[in-house]
C-alpha cells in the first residue's frame, strides 16, 4: 500500500533508524501524522482524536513494536479501523415492511435530497425489481416539487403531486394512501432542507417520520461538508432515528473525511455514495476504499 502516510511514516522512521527497536514515542510521533492526514481529509476535531486514541492502544502492542516495518503496520491498523469504523459490508436498503415500504429523507437543503431520492427510485426498480412512487414534502420551494417531478420522470418512477398551498402532514397521508391503494412496493419521501439547522423545521420532519412510519430514515449529507458535517449529524440524529446514511458528491475533491465525522456520530451505516449529478450516479458504499481515499 503505498500512500502519502506510508511514505511520511516510512521517513520517520528512517530516522529512528540505529535504535534497537522503537518506542512508544516513537509511535506518537508517527499517530501525529495520521491525526494530520485526518485533518486534512477534514474529519472533525473530536473524531479524529478518539479515532487517534484507538489506535493508539493497538498500536502499542507487539504488532507495530516489534514489527520489521512498524511504519506500513501502523498504516494497516489505521486503515482496518478506518474502515471498521465506517463499517463493513454491504448495506442496502431494508425493505422488510409491509408494503408500501416508506423511506424518508432527510438532510440539508442542497445536500442532495432530491437528486438521491431519483437514483434510490431507479436503484430500486432496477436492482430489487419494485414498484416506485416518489413525492415532495418541500412545500416552501415550489421548484423543489417540479425538480423531484423531473428526475422521477428520468428514474422511471411514479411521482405523486404535491402544492406549496399543502401540509406535509396532509401530503404523507395521501401519498401513502394512493400507493396502498395502487399497489407500491416503495414510498420515498423528499423533505425540505434548509441551508442550516432550523428548530421548526426538525419539527416537521419529526412529525413526518411519526405519521409516515418509515422502514428507512436516511440521511444525506455532502461530502464536501468537511468538518460542519459534525453538527449538521448530530442534529438531526438527536431529531430522528437514523437507519442509513447517503454520501454525495463524492465525485468532488474532497478527501471524504466527512464520512468518519458521520458515521462517528450518528452510529448509522454509511449504505450509499452519490458520484455524479447524473441519475445512475450513485453506488453502494466502499468503506474500505473510502479509507483509502481519506489517508490520501
Ligand atoms: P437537495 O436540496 O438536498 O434536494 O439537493 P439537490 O438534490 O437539489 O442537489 C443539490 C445539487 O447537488 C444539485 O446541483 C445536484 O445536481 C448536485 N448533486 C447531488 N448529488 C450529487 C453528487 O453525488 N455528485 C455531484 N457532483 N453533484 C450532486
Amino acid at each position: 500500500m503505498a500512500s502519502a502516510l506510508t511514505d511520511k511514516l516510512t521517513r520517520l522512521v528512517k530516522e529512528m533508524r540505529g535504535q534497537a527497536r522503537i518506542t512508544e514515542s516513537n509511535v506518537t510521533d508517527m499517530l501525529r501524522e495520521v491525526r494530520m492526514a485526518l485533518l486534512e481529509a477534514d474529519v472533525a476535531l473530536p473524531v479524529v482524536r478518539d479515532f487517534i486514541a484507538r489506535v493508539k492502544e493497538k498500536a502499542l502492542g507487539q504488532e507495530v513494536l516489534g514489527s520489521l516495518k512498524p511504519g506500513q503496520t501502523l498504516v494497516s491498523i489505521v486503515n482496518r479501523e478506518l474502515a471498521a469504523t465506517m463499517g463493513e459490508g454491504v448495506a442496502d436498503i431494508n425493505l422488510a415492511a409491509q408494503p408500501p415500504a416508506v423511506i424518508l429523507m432527510a438532510g440539508l437543503q442542497g445536500a442532495g435530497k432530491t437528486t438521491t431520492t431519483a437514483k434510490l427510485a431507479k436503484h430500486l426498480i432496477e436492482k430489487r425489481k419494485k414498484k416506485v412512487l416518489t413525492v415532495s414534502g418541500d412545500v416552501y420551494r415550489p421548484a423543489a416539487i417540479e425538480q423531484l417531478k423531473t428526475v422521477t420522470k428520468q428514474a422511471g418512477a411514479e411521482w405523486f403531486p404535491s402544492t406549496p398551498e399543502q401540509k406535509p402532514h396532509d401530503i404523507a397521508v395521501a401519498a401513502l394512501d394512493y400507493a396502498k391503494k395502487h399497489y407500491f412496493d416503495v414510498l420515498l419521501v423528499d423533505t425540505a432542507g434548509r441551508l442550516a439547522i432550523d428548530e421548526a423545521l426538525m419539527q416537521e420532519i419529526k412529525d413526518l417520520h411519526a405519521t409516515l412510519n418509515p422502514v428507512e430514515t436516511l440521511f444525506v449529507v455532502d461530502a464536501m461538508q468537511g468538518q460542519d458535517a459534525i453538527n449538521t449529524a448530530k442534529a438531526f440524529k438527536e431529531a430522528l432515528p437514523l437507519t442509513g446514511i447517503v454520501l454525495t458528491k463524492l465525485d468532488g475533491d474532497s478527501r471524504g473525511g466527512a464520512a468518519l465525522s458521520v458515521r462517528q456520530i450518528t452510529g448509522a451505516p454509511i449504505k450509499f455514495a452519490g458520484v455524479s449529478e447524473k441519475i445512475d450516479g450513485l453506488e453502494v458504499f466502499d468503506a474500505e476504499r473510502h479509507a483509502g481515499r481519506i489517508l490520501g
